[in-house]
């Protein structure tokens, strides 16, 4: 018998995966979580029906959502990650040699009990010394915080707890929250999907910092496969990839990949101008 997960990407576009176990179901406060083994990328976490992440294609967006804004900063001490409860972002981070603390600020903390259980490699770094967790609204703890480098919103999509993630005003306390050089990125949907998000977010985003970028990875099992990364800066941005993150151990972020991520297929260009 073969059994498959559905998500539903939008009302015409579905994405289909084989599933060979079901490892895990709860109702959490906030969202319905599975954990299930999937025949083409592993082991699957999914939330409310949308796919957060698989093992098989993790690397893409955790490497893509933290090196590439980290890199652009003269020297990233402290970190912020609001969302991202399966610990892929922090593991990235760490890989920075200049990272002091690494902060996870995720609502629901049984993202995590399932990230550390059924995802150690993906946990891996939420244990490590630098990293600090919170569970609370990041809209809310965002109002609090100062004196950060970078700030990452990794979050599900724009319903439910994650709608105000998306909004002018959540980006206006980003930048308050923010350093001298500060870089704010957050994931930001598919080019193809939901190019209006994007405009949105982007147009949300310049209303706060005067520098603004956008940037892709594929992704395979996230909606139409291609994705996409809104970045604000206070400033200037590092343009060479500093000398001790050339050799990082990454498999898909590279320093060329860096140096021409903000090259964008014209159909995207049109799409932010
Ligand atoms: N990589 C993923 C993607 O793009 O599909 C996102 C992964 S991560 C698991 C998203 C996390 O954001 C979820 O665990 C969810 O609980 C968290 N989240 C949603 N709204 C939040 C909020 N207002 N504050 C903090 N965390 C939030």
């Amino acid at each position: 018998m073969k059994i498959w997960f559905t998500e539903d990407q939008t009302d015409g576009v579905r994405l289909g995966l084989k599933v060979e176990s079901l490892l895990w179901k709860e109702t959490t406060a906030y969202q319905e979580l599975v954990v299930a083994n999937t025949e083409s990328y592993g082991r699957l976490l999914v939330l409310d029906g949308a796919v957060q992440t698989t093992i098989g294609d993790e690397f893409v967006y955790h490497e893509m959502i933290t090196h590439v804004p980290l890199s652009l900063h003269p020297h990233p001490r402290k970190v912020a990650v609001i969302g991202g409860g399966d610990g892929g972002a922090i593991r990235e981070i760490l890989k920075h040699p200049s990272v002091e603390e690494a902060h996870l600020i995720e609502i629901d903390e049984k993202v995590v009990e399932a990230s550390r259980r059924f995802f150690p490699e993906i946990a891996v770094g939420l244990d490590d010394d630098r990293a600090f967790l919170h569970y609370t609204d990041g809209i809310q703890w965002v109002k609090d915080a100062h004196d950060f480098d970078v700030i990452i919103v990794d979050s599900t999509d724009p319903v439910g707890p994650a709608e105000g993630l998306f909004v002018p005003e959540f980006y206006r306390s980003i930048y308050e929250a923010l350093g001298e050089h500060g870089i704010l990125v957050a994931q930001s949907e598919s080019p193809f999907l939901q190019p209006h998000l994007i405009q949105r977010v982007m147009t949300g985003i310049a209303q706060s910092f005067p520098v603004t970028r956008l940037y892709l990875a594929s992704i395979p099992t996230y909606p139409s496969g291609l994705w996409s990364f809104s970045l604000g800066a206070k400033g200037d941005l590092v343009s060479e990839v500093r000398p001790e993150l050339r050799d990082m151990p990454t498999r898909y972020w590279t320093p060329q990949i860096q140096r021409s991520c903000f090259d964008l297929p014209k159909f995207v260009e049109e799409l932010v101008r």
